[in-house]
């Protein structure tokens, strides 16, 4: 093991906050059905986010004014604790796992003013306008532009599969501010803060194979963006861009979305006939669980990281590799356990098979990861 990569304790702080998250879900539980809890962080429930922020926990890291410092293991309690449950964080995750950190880190004093008590209390969401129609695991070949206008910028182009932006105040997109793109590739690239409701987006929504429209098009038509929504450095997009997706990809969501399917499994194997009670529990959910264990530890191991300030790029990268192939082959284990399932957890099953393609894919597709894990060894 590399040095800096052990597994840490949880300090008792994140055990206490356990209990605490625990007791405050627990008001929920009974209102959410598993097919609810199948769709995991890609629910949206604006109360439910105003809730976690009235508890302190939306930004829970940052220092103050805007959060309470506290550390990354107890986010990673919190986080568990949420995936678990299969909790509709939708609305406050991205502002809390990478938008607000990008802010605290290259924002102006008026745009984290602007922003991050919004983020905190659950009231605004963000979206990440990065993909566009010819350009996603090659991302440097995006070609949406921002070009100078008295005062700002004038923005044109398309972003694609922008999750929830038809509930989202704010994207942070990545533009190219000189270009053009086969020539600059990444140089040139710039990211803004742009304002959804500006005059000139417009949000279409694009239905996945569930028929849910949780992911749109957002094209940009001259939207004028005033100087002071510039983020960070004009032409350094590409660096702030790739620190973000290190945070992006670091995270329990990244093993932990088929998870509420394994306890509703739990929780109904009295439905199974007695000898395949024992093969469940042994074989199909006991491995999934122990698998589960090891990819935690590997999160504790980036929670470290990240409390050490450390880079946690390439084990947050390995985590989400062979976290989405676990959350991918949950769904047809689950499945293979009942002759029929109960009517709620089929529902929740079918679900998650169909949305189970997308896992290897959002966030850095499969085989993008694994090029990364090779350069992080040496071996590209
Ligand atoms: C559910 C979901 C939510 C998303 N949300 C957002 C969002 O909010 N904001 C956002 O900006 N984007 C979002 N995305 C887009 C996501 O980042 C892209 O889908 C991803 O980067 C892959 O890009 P692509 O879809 O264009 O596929 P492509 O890049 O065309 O890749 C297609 C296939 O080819 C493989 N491939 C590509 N290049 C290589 C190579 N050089 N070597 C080997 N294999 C290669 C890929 O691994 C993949 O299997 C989301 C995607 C999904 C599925």
């Amino acid at each position: 093991m590399r040095a800096g990569n052990e597994v840490a304790a949880l300090p008792p702080s994140a055990l206490k906050l356990r209990q605490e998250v625990r007791e405050f879900l627990a008001d929920y539980a009974t209102e959410w059905t598993t097919f609810d809890r199948a769709h995991s962080w890609a629910g949206v429930d604006r109360e439910f986010s105003r809730a976690v922020g009235k508890r302190g926990w939306i930004g829970m890291t940052w220092p103050p004014p805007w959060g309470s410092g506290r550390s990354a293991f107890e986010r990673l309690v919190l986080q568990e604790e949420m995936l678990a449950a299969g909790a509709p964080v939708g609305l406050h995750w991205v502002a809390d796992r990478q938008s607000g950190p990008l802010i605290l880190k290259v924002g102006t004093p008026e745009q984290r003013q602007r922003y991050l008590p919004g983020i905190a209390s659950g009231d605004i969401s963000f979206c990440i306008g990065m993909s566009e129609p010819n350009a996603g695991s090659d991302l440097a070949a995006l070609e949406s532009r921002a070009d100078r206008d008295t005062g700002g910028w004038r923005l044109n182009g398309t972003k694609l599969w922008t999750t929830n932006a038809q509930y989202c105040q704010v994207m942070i997109g990545l533009f190219r501010t000189q270009g053009p793109a086969r020539e600059m590739r990444q140089r040139g690239l710039t990211q803004f803060l742009i304002e959804l409701d500006s005059q000139g987006v417009e949000v279409r929504s694009i239905a996945d194979l569930n028929g849910e429209s949780h992911f749109n098009e957002v094209v940009f038509n001259d939207v004028f963006v005033p100087d002071e929504r510039l983020l960070g450095v004009e032409g350094e997009g590409w660096t702030q861009v790739t620190s973000e997706l290190a945070l992006e990809r670091s995270g329990s969501e990244r093993f932990l979305s088929a998870f509420p399917l394994v306890t509703a499994a739990a929780a109904n194997l009295s439905e199974l006939s007695e000898p395949k009670v024992e093969n469940a529990v042994l074989a199909t959910l006991g491995a999934l669980i122990a698998e589960t264990a090891v990819l935690r530890s590997l999160s504790l191991m980036v929670a470290g990281k990240l409390e050490r300030d450390e880079d946690p790029s390439y084990l947050a990268v390995i985590t989400k590799d062979l976290g989405a192939e676990l959350e991918q082959r949950t769904a047809p284990a689950v499945r293979s356990l009942f002759d029929v399932p109960p009517a709620d957890l089929r529902r929740a099953i079918d679900h998650t098979i169909r949305a189970a393609p997308t896992f290897s894919l959002r966030g850095g597709a499969r085989e993008i990861l694994r090029g990364i894990t090779a350069r992080s060894l040496g071996v590209r």
